[in-house]
């Protein structure tokens, strides 16, 4: 058993090419190959949120903290609260992030799912 208490791991800022805003990163797990999954502890500030962008494989966030603002290309700027879980199937471009008044925390869990990073969510699509 590993137990991985997220005030024990490395906060990494999100790196600005990526990301409109503040937003830390912690690494929660990492599994060798054959089975991929990578687990990260994001912490979004208040309007602050991701590029938009894809993954090769599907992503799963679980809210923590706050209420998660997020889109999928061509749907509605939507947000949901603690506890809610959002599976992203592979090759969808969308967006997450923390409302324009609060922050937010979720986890990413990519499963087999490399990041293709895009362009930066406008002011007027992140307001929806
Ligand atoms: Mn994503």
């Amino acid at each position: 058993m590993k137990i991985i208490d997220p005030t024990q791991t490395q906060a990494n800022p999100g790196n600005p090419d990526y990301f409109t805003g503040p937003v830390t990163l912690r690494r929660m797990a990492a599994t060798e190959p054959p089975t991929n999954v990578k687990m990260f502890r994001v912490e979004f500030a208040a309007g602050a949120r991701t590029h938009w962008h894809t993954h090769g494989g599907v992503q799963v966030l679980v809210v923590l903290e706050g209420r998660c603002r997020f889109q999928h290309v061509g749907g509605p700027v939507e947000e949901a609260g603690v506890g809610t879980v959002i599976h992203i199937p592979a090759g969808e471009k969308h967006w997450h992030g923390a409302p324009p008044d609060a922050p937010m925390v979720h986890l990413a869990v990519n499963i087999d799912a490399e990041t293709d990073w895009l362009e930066a969510v406008t002011q007027e699509q992140y307001r929806g």
